[in-house]
Protein backbone atom coordinates (compact mmCIF):
# COMPACT_ATOMS: atom_id res chain seq x y z
CA UNK A 1 0.00 0.00 0.00
CA UNK A 2 3.39 2.65 0.15
CA UNK A 3 2.65 2.36 -3.53
CA UNK A 4 -0.78 2.62 -3.98
CA UNK A 5 -0.40 3.27 -7.88
CA UNK A 6 -3.36 1.63 -9.42
CA UNK A 7 -6.65 1.42 -8.10
CA UNK A 8 -9.13 -1.01 -9.68
CA UNK A 9 -12.93 -0.13 -9.04
CA UNK A 10 -15.26 -2.48 -9.89
CA UNK A 11 -18.98 -1.77 -10.58
CA UNK A 12 -22.82 -2.08 -11.04
CA UNK A 13 -23.88 1.01 -11.04
CA UNK A 14 -25.60 0.59 -7.60
CA UNK A 15 -25.86 2.65 -4.94
CA UNK A 16 -23.13 0.74 -2.63
CA UNK A 17 -20.91 0.68 -5.65
CA UNK A 18 -21.65 4.64 -6.30
CA UNK A 19 -19.98 4.53 -2.42
CA UNK A 20 -17.35 2.86 -3.24
CA UNK A 21 -16.70 5.03 -6.51
CA UNK A 22 -16.93 8.35 -4.12
CA UNK A 23 -14.04 6.16 -1.89
CA UNK A 24 -12.15 5.03 -4.85
CA UNK A 25 -11.73 8.66 -6.45
CA UNK A 26 -10.77 10.65 -3.07
CA UNK A 27 -7.89 8.07 -2.79
CA UNK A 28 -7.00 8.18 -6.46
CA UNK A 29 -6.71 12.08 -6.03
CA UNK A 30 -4.32 11.62 -2.36
CA UNK A 31 -1.97 8.99 -4.02
CA UNK A 32 -2.01 10.08 -7.79
CA UNK A 33 -2.80 6.87 -8.27
CA UNK A 34 -4.07 5.20 -11.89
CA UNK A 35 -7.39 4.54 -11.35
CA UNK A 36 -9.69 2.07 -13.54
CA UNK A 37 -13.66 1.84 -13.59
CA UNK A 38 -14.34 -1.49 -14.68
CA UNK A 39 -18.21 -3.07 -15.35
CA UNK A 40 -18.47 -6.73 -16.42
CA UNK A 41 -21.62 -7.48 -18.22
CA UNK A 42 -22.50 -11.27 -17.39
CA UNK A 43 -24.04 -12.40 -20.88
CA UNK A 44 -27.61 -13.83 -19.82
CA UNK A 45 -26.74 -16.92 -22.34
CA UNK A 46 -24.00 -17.47 -19.44
CA UNK A 47 -26.52 -17.91 -16.65
CA UNK A 48 -29.22 -19.90 -18.95
CA UNK A 49 -28.42 -22.93 -21.06
CA UNK A 50 -31.16 -21.68 -23.61
CA UNK A 51 -30.08 -19.81 -26.43
CA UNK A 52 -30.71 -15.66 -26.07
CA UNK A 53 -30.57 -14.07 -29.54
CA UNK A 54 -27.37 -12.03 -29.81
CA UNK A 55 -29.01 -8.55 -29.60
CA UNK A 56 -30.13 -9.20 -26.39
CA UNK A 57 -26.70 -9.70 -25.10
CA UNK A 58 -25.47 -6.79 -28.14
CA UNK A 59 -28.33 -4.39 -25.73
CA UNK A 60 -26.81 -5.25 -22.53
CA UNK A 61 -23.19 -4.83 -24.13
CA UNK A 62 -24.61 -1.37 -25.09
CA UNK A 63 -26.45 0.03 -21.88
CA UNK A 64 -23.44 -1.30 -19.91
CA UNK A 65 -21.19 1.23 -22.13
CA UNK A 66 -23.60 3.98 -21.53
CA UNK A 67 -23.79 3.43 -17.95
CA UNK A 68 -19.64 3.54 -17.77
CA UNK A 69 -19.63 6.66 -20.27
CA UNK A 70 -21.83 8.52 -17.24
CA UNK A 71 -19.74 8.08 -14.91
CA UNK A 72 -17.96 10.66 -13.75
CA UNK A 73 -15.17 11.28 -11.12
CA UNK A 74 -16.44 12.55 -8.07
CA UNK A 75 -13.37 14.64 -7.96
CA UNK A 76 -11.99 17.36 -9.98
CA UNK A 77 -9.56 17.29 -12.81
CA UNK A 78 -9.17 13.44 -11.98
CA UNK A 79 -8.37 11.49 -15.16
CA UNK A 80 -10.46 7.96 -14.99
CA UNK A 81 -10.03 5.09 -17.37
CA UNK A 82 -13.23 2.86 -17.97
CA UNK A 83 -12.96 -1.07 -19.03
CA UNK A 84 -15.65 -2.71 -20.06
CA UNK A 85 -15.67 -6.78 -20.46
CA UNK A 86 -17.65 -10.06 -20.75
CA UNK A 87 -18.09 -12.68 -18.51
CA UNK A 88 -18.25 -14.03 -14.97
CA UNK A 89 -17.63 -10.81 -13.23
CA UNK A 90 -15.92 -12.30 -10.27
CA UNK A 91 -13.81 -13.97 -12.59
CA UNK A 92 -13.03 -11.01 -15.20
CA UNK A 93 -12.28 -8.88 -12.17
CA UNK A 94 -9.75 -10.44 -10.82
CA UNK A 95 -8.19 -10.98 -14.52
CA UNK A 96 -8.24 -7.32 -14.83
CA UNK A 97 -6.96 -6.74 -11.31
CA UNK A 98 -3.92 -9.04 -12.20
CA UNK A 99 -3.51 -7.82 -15.60
CA UNK A 100 -3.18 -3.90 -14.31
CA UNK A 101 -1.76 -4.95 -12.19
CA UNK A 102 -3.68 -3.09 -9.46
CA UNK A 103 -2.68 -1.99 -6.28
CA UNK A 104 -5.61 -2.26 -4.96
CA UNK A 105 -9.53 -2.94 -5.57
CA UNK A 106 -12.21 -0.80 -4.47
CA UNK A 107 -15.56 -2.53 -4.57
CA UNK A 108 -18.78 -1.93 -2.62
CA UNK A 109 -20.53 -4.53 -0.35
CA UNK A 110 -23.35 -5.41 -1.82
CA UNK A 111 -24.68 -4.18 -5.73
CA UNK A 112 -27.66 -4.64 -7.17
CA UNK A 113 -29.12 -7.47 -5.71
CA UNK A 114 -28.34 -6.02 -2.31
CA UNK A 115 -29.53 -8.60 0.48
CA UNK A 116 -28.88 -6.27 3.00
CA UNK A 117 -28.67 -9.80 5.74
CA UNK A 118 -25.65 -11.21 4.31
CA UNK A 119 -22.51 -9.11 5.21
CA UNK A 120 -21.47 -9.12 1.85
CA UNK A 121 -23.10 -10.21 -1.76
CA UNK A 122 -21.13 -13.07 -3.62
CA UNK A 123 -19.26 -11.05 -5.94
CA UNK A 124 -17.54 -9.10 -2.92
CA UNK A 125 -17.42 -11.98 -1.29
CA UNK A 126 -15.14 -14.07 -4.46
CA UNK A 127 -13.60 -10.95 -4.71
CA UNK A 128 -12.13 -10.47 -1.19
CA UNK A 129 -11.15 -14.23 -1.35
CA UNK A 130 -9.34 -14.68 -4.48
CA UNK A 131 -7.85 -11.37 -5.17
CA UNK A 132 -4.10 -10.67 -5.86
CA UNK A 133 -4.28 -7.37 -3.89
CA UNK A 134 -5.81 -5.55 -0.94
CA UNK A 135 -9.50 -5.20 -1.12
CA UNK A 136 -10.94 -2.63 0.35
CA UNK A 137 -15.01 -3.06 0.52
CA UNK A 138 -16.81 0.02 1.15
CA UNK A 139 -20.07 -0.60 3.34
CA UNK A 140 -21.85 2.96 3.28
CA UNK A 141 -20.61 6.87 1.49
CA UNK A 142 -18.25 8.78 2.85
CA UNK A 143 -20.04 11.49 4.62
P1 LIG B 1 -25.35 -10.96 -5.33
O1 LIG B 1 -24.83 -10.51 -6.66
O2 LIG B 1 -24.51 -12.05 -4.70
O3 LIG B 1 -26.78 -11.32 -5.40
P2 LIG B 1 -25.18 -8.17 -4.49
O4 LIG B 1 -25.55 -7.81 -5.90
O5 LIG B 1 -25.89 -7.47 -3.40
O6 LIG B 1 -25.26 -9.75 -4.26
P3 LIG B 1 -22.36 -8.06 -5.22
O7 LIG B 1 -22.79 -8.48 -6.59
O8 LIG B 1 -21.36 -8.87 -4.49
O9 LIG B 1 -23.63 -7.86 -4.24
O10 LIG B 1 -21.82 -6.56 -5.37
C1 LIG B 1 -20.78 -6.02 -4.56
C2 LIG B 1 -19.90 -5.10 -5.41
O11 LIG B 1 -19.28 -5.89 -6.43
C3 LIG B 1 -20.61 -3.98 -6.15
O12 LIG B 1 -20.83 -2.84 -5.31
C4 LIG B 1 -19.60 -3.69 -7.25
O13 LIG B 1 -18.51 -2.92 -6.72
C5 LIG B 1 -19.07 -5.10 -7.59
N1 LIG B 1 -19.78 -5.74 -8.71
C6 LIG B 1 -20.87 -6.53 -8.64
N2 LIG B 1 -21.26 -6.92 -9.87
C7 LIG B 1 -20.37 -6.37 -10.75
C8 LIG B 1 -20.23 -6.39 -12.18
N3 LIG B 1 -21.09 -7.05 -12.97
N4 LIG B 1 -19.20 -5.70 -12.73
C9 LIG B 1 -18.34 -5.03 -11.95
N5 LIG B 1 -18.43 -4.96 -10.61
C10 LIG B 1 -19.43 -5.62 -10.01
MN1 LIG C 1 -24.57 -8.68 -7.62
Amino acid sequence: MQNLRTILHPTDFSEPAKAAWQTACALARFYGARLVALHVVFPLTAAYTEVIPTEAIEQQIASGRQALEQLEPTEAGLAVEKRLETGDPVEMILRVAGELPADLIVMGSHGRTGLARLLMGSVAEQVVRKAPCPVLVVKRPIS
